[in-house]
């Protein structure tokens, strides 16, 4: 049987048949495959969701030879993209048309559509999730049937599918709207965590502002972009010793002893805050978002209401504390726009981020529970992608328009083809 993991590791899946389809019509034939069968399906983007999505003893469909842009409508700055492009390489090929997305997380190996499906985001508050840079979608149902979506077209299901996590059926492609390319100049510093507070709304008028806290410490790095016109830099090694060198190689050094000696830990904690590098690059906005992930790590992440952020992020180093949890890896704190997509966790609220990470194979659950408890308590809503311990009892109080998206997904799929166990525990 063949085998399938996530990046991770922690979700493994035995499908019965894994399908590489290379067309929209390969695609549809295992749609008629697997109801003629009675199987069920899962679509795999890049397996970067820590969440057991991609989990199924059935049919496993990767897009992965479906990739590349369909058509650039360079006038009006949109495109359409087959749903398994991988972003970084959608990246260069919309470069050369002269367009580039507004916003992207901190990595780009994803698919796009994986990454719309669970509301990847990046962070500035002028920018929503890579989902509500959706236009329009075309997507292969449990029928069988091609369902192309828009605002203006079938718009309760375009609102259903645009963060789905694969329960609408198979998007097949998208048309996303896009800027005309761009340079941003990224840089960072660092100060005191009560020093980030008391500018953090100066901060947020960046067109993009995020920053790390540094768990057993005061400190924060803050890293900041803003377009410019000046020429862009080459990769210099400066660079590379901060992304690899000290991000990935000697964060791993410092992972595999507090894996192996827990008690060093928090002195490990201690060193890495103070020891965070400063960098500074101009670079085309494809180039400048993504950085290398070489060390793995199980990570959660709440999307909360942006007022609340403060208040949380303080109860939350104050746990750390308390409990003197054994964490060494930062805290990244993101900003994020209000939306209109229903199962998106920034419908409705300007949104701040807060994503928690451990090293893997190291202890998670005391911590992430402690920091969901108080995520929660603010309303919060998990990042579909990452790990979560929520409940359709806890989902559906938090967004308005859940029975509506069931209502979508049962109308589209009654038998639940594209449920696995854990979407059929929360979403039948
Ligand atoms: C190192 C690392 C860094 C990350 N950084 C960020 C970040 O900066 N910001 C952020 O928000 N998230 C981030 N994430 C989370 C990640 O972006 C999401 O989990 C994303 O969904 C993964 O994309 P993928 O292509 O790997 O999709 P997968 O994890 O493989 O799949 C995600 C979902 O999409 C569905 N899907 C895939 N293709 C299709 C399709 N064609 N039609 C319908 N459904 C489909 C799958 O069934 C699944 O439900 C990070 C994760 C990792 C491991």
């Amino acid at each position: 049987m063949p085998t399938f993991q996530n990046w991770s590791g922690d979700v493994q899946a035995t499908p019965r048949q894994i399908a590489y389809p290379a067309t929209e019509n390969e695609i549809l034939n295992l749609v008629k495959q697997a109801q003629a069968e009675g199987l069920r399906i899962r679509l795999v983007g890049h397996g970067h969701s820590f969440m057991p999505l991609i989990h199924t003893g059935d049919m496993l469909i990767s897009l992965e030879k479906y990739q590349g842009v369909v058509a650039a409508d360079v006038a009006n700055c949109q495109a359409v993209v087959k749903a398994g492009t991988q972003i970084g390489k959608m990246g260069k090929m919309l470069y050369d048309y002269g367009m580039g997305l507004a916003n992207q997380g901190d990595i780009d190996v994803q698919s796009i559509a994986g990454a719309i499906s669970t509301g990847t985001h990046g962070s500035g508050v002028s920018f929503g999730s890579l989902a509500t840079m959706v236009v329009g979608m075309r997507i292969i149902t449990a029928s069988g049937e091609i369902i192309d979506c828009s605002e203006t077209q079938n718009r309760e299901v375009f609102k259903a599918a645009q963060v789905s996590m694969g329960m609408m059926g198979i998007i097949s492609t998208l048309r996303l709207q896009l800027v005309p390319a761009y340079k941003l100049h990224y840089h960072t510093d660092k100060m005191r965590l009560s020093e980030g507070l008391s500018r953090l709304e100066e901060a947020k008028k960046n067109r993009n502002f995020e920053f790390y806290y540094f768990p057993h410490t005061e400190i924060i790095q803050r890293k900041i972009m803003n377009a410019t016109d000046e020429p862009a830099d080459s990769y210099g090694i400066a660079n590379y010793l901060s992304d690899v060198v000290l991000e990935n190689w000697v964060f791993q050094a410092f992972s595999t002893l507090s894996k192996y000696i827990p008690p060093l830990t928090i002195p490990i904690a201690k060193l890495i805050g103070p020891a965070a590098s400063s960098a500074s690059r101009k670079c085309w906005s494809h180039e400048v978002y993504p950085t290398p992930r070489l060390v793995r790590f199980r990570e959660m992440e709440y999307n909360i209401p942006a007022q609340y952020f403060e208040e949380a992020i303080v109860a939350i180093k104050k746990v750390i504390d308390e409990k003197q949890f054994r964490v060494h890896f930062p805290i990244e704190c993101r900003f994020v726009k209000s939306d209109d997509i229903w199962l998106s966790p920034a419908f409705g609220r300007e949104s701040a981020y807060i994503a928690v990470h451990q090293y893997k194979g190291m202890e998670s659950k005391p911590y992430f529970d402690a920091v969901e408890a108080i995520c929660q308590s603010y309303g919060g809503r998990p990042h579909w992608g990452k790990l979560n311990t929520c409940d359709t009892a806890y989902l559906s109080k938090n967004y308005p328009h859940w029975e509506d998206f069931l209502r979508i997904r049962r109308k589209l799929d009654p038998k639940g083809m594209f449920l696995n166990d854990y979407l059929k525990s929360v979403f039948e």
